[in-house]
């Protein structure tokens, strides 16, 4: 017999908030706030720093584009984000015998 488990997480893009880069180098992550934005990224006007505070080697540059996509897509959605959720399963299966 098998048992599965389904937990559901149902957010909406107005519940996201923080978002984690993990460097490819290490194993620094850093997060960043997408509502209330750092001096840094204020002055700047990106999220993330070139270089990892870490190992100060660049990021992939894809990864400061894909940011920028997800900071305008919320942005863009803040006024009908709660109209628009998103979907996370976590599937847990369980089986025993009888
Ligand atoms: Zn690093």
């Amino acid at each position: 017999m098998i048992i599965a488990m389904h937990k559901q997480l149902l957010l909406t893009l107005a519940d996201v908030r923080f978002v984690t880069v993990g460097c490819q180098h290490c194993t620094t992550k850093v997060t960043i706030d997408l509502k209330e934005k750092s001096e840094y990224a204020e002055k700047f006007n990106i999220l993330l720093a070139n270089q990892c505070p870490g190992c100060r080697k660049n990021y992939d540059s894809a990864v400061g584009h894909a940011l920028t996509a997800l900071q305008q897509a919320c942005d863009a959605l803040a006024a009908v984000g709660k109209y628009i959720s998103f979907q996370v399963v976590e599937e847990n299966a369980l089986s025993s015998k009888q």
